[in-house]
Order: C-alpha cells, then structure tokens, then sequence
C-alpha cells in the first residue's frame, strides 16, 4: 500500500461516475484523473487521422505515438491533444461512438494503462475513474467503488444532460447506446467492465450526486481508516 490514499472508481456510462469522482476528489481534497478521456482522446487522434477505429493495427500504431495528456483539476476536466485542448471535441457523437473499438485493442490499453500508473503514482491522494481502475490498473487501490444503476436510469441522465448541452436526440437512441456500450465494454476480451472483487458496489438508481458523495466520503473514512 502506498502511503497516499488512491481511490478507484469504476462502473458503466451514465452511473454519476463523473460528477461523482469529481466531487469526491473536491471534498477530499485530492487529484482527480479521468480515465476514459484518455482512450477519448486516442479514439480522436485516431478519427482525425482518418483511420477506421476497427483496423486494430493502425490504432495501435497511432496509440503509441499519441502525445496526449488529461489535467488533474477536478473543477476543470481538461485533455489535450497535442497540446491542443480537446475537451469539448472527445464528447461528441463521433468520438463516443468509435472510443469502444478504441479501447477493446489490446496494445491501446497496455500504452494507456502504464500512463495511467504514473499519473496517479504523482503528488498526493488522487481519485481515479475508468472501468478497469481496481481490477487492473490500480489493484492495490485503498479503497474500490464500483457505481451501478439500471440502463433505463443510465439512460435516462444521460438524455437529460444531452438536452442541458443542447443535444438532441431521443431517449431511446440514449438507451440503445447505453446498452450498446455495456455490451462492449463487458464483454471484450482484454480487462473486461467488472467489479474487482474487493469493490464496494453502489447502486445510485435511486440516489442523487450529493447522496451518493456523502455516502462515499462515509465509505473512504471507514475504508481507509482501517487501513492505516
Ligand atoms: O468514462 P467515459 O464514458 O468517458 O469512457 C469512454 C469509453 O472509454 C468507455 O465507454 C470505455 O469504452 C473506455 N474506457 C475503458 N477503460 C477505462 C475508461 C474508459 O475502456 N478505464
């Protein structure tokens, strides 16, 4: 065990994952780091290069030479390409919809993985967020959460953060891509979507951002008091 406190943090699309990571590294006063805006901005890079994200070669290829970096800040969720700051870019409809192929292959993972450990490995606490945080790129983790709530709910959110951004589209195109990326993301052969054995899971159907933040302040304080 290291001697800073490293939180994973993972489940499907549309748990709260985000906001929730966000706002739990803000109370604890840690760093945050967004996982899945690195295989985001890979999946862009690859876009921009006018490569199919299913030719698993190419994407490889790209993936090893991405000059990509993610800020720390949980109050400003940056990433950058080239130095060139893409948050905005790697939410839209072209990036979501090729970042599931992206991330399936297996030398993508393998590159961003050993990024992600250095990242976290840097100055103090940090709260780390992705799919595969405690089951593969931080096992020794103090403390393992992983955020559930049923596709309808997921979808649901989603739709209405969409409208929020200005983005139109209809709940059930939502919810088929909810699905659609919970299939992917599960059963792809290389670190799987799954809780890590020692994760705590919380259902968040039925919970809103701030209950769902106490209850995991509460959790880390049990956690990782009995820990140290
Ligand atoms: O969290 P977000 O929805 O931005 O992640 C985008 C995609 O990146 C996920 O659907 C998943 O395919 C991939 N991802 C992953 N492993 C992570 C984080 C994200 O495969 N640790």
């Amino acid at each position: 065990m290291s001697d800073v406190l490293m939180i994973a943090l993972d489940g499907p699309a549309g748990t709260g994952k985000s906001s929730v990571s966000r706002g739990l590294a803000r109370t604890l006063g840690l760093r945050y780091l967004n996982t899945g805006a690195m295989y985001r901005v890979v999946t862009l890079a690859v876009l921009r290069a006018g490569v199919d994200v299913t030719d698993a070669q190419r994407v490889a290829d790209i993936a090893a030479d991405v000059d990509l970096a993610v800020g720390y800040d949980p109050d400003e969720d940056r990433a950058f390409l080239a130095g060139e700051d893409v948050s905005f870019e790697i939410r839209g409809d072209e990036v979501t919809g090729g970042v599931s192929a992206v991330s399936a292959v297996p030398a993508v993972r393998a590159r961003l993985v050993q990024l992600q450990r250095e990242l976290a490995a840097g100055d103090g606490g940090v709260v780390v967020e992705g799919r595969d945080i405690g089951t593969v790129v931080l096992p020794d983790a103090d403390v393992k959460i992983f955020l559930t709530a049923s596709a309808e709910v997921r979808a649901q959110r989603r739709h209405a953060q969409n409208i929020a951004n200005g983005i139109e589209d209809s709940y059930e195109a939502v919810l088929a891509d909810v699905k659609r990326r919970d299939h992917l993301d599960s059963t792809r052969a290389v670190s799987p979507l799954r809780a890590a054995q020692d994760a705590v899971i919380v259902d968040t159907s039925e919970m809103n951002e701030a209950q769902v933040i106490d209850h995991l302040q509460e959790l880390v304080q049990q956690r990782a008091g009995a820990h140290r």
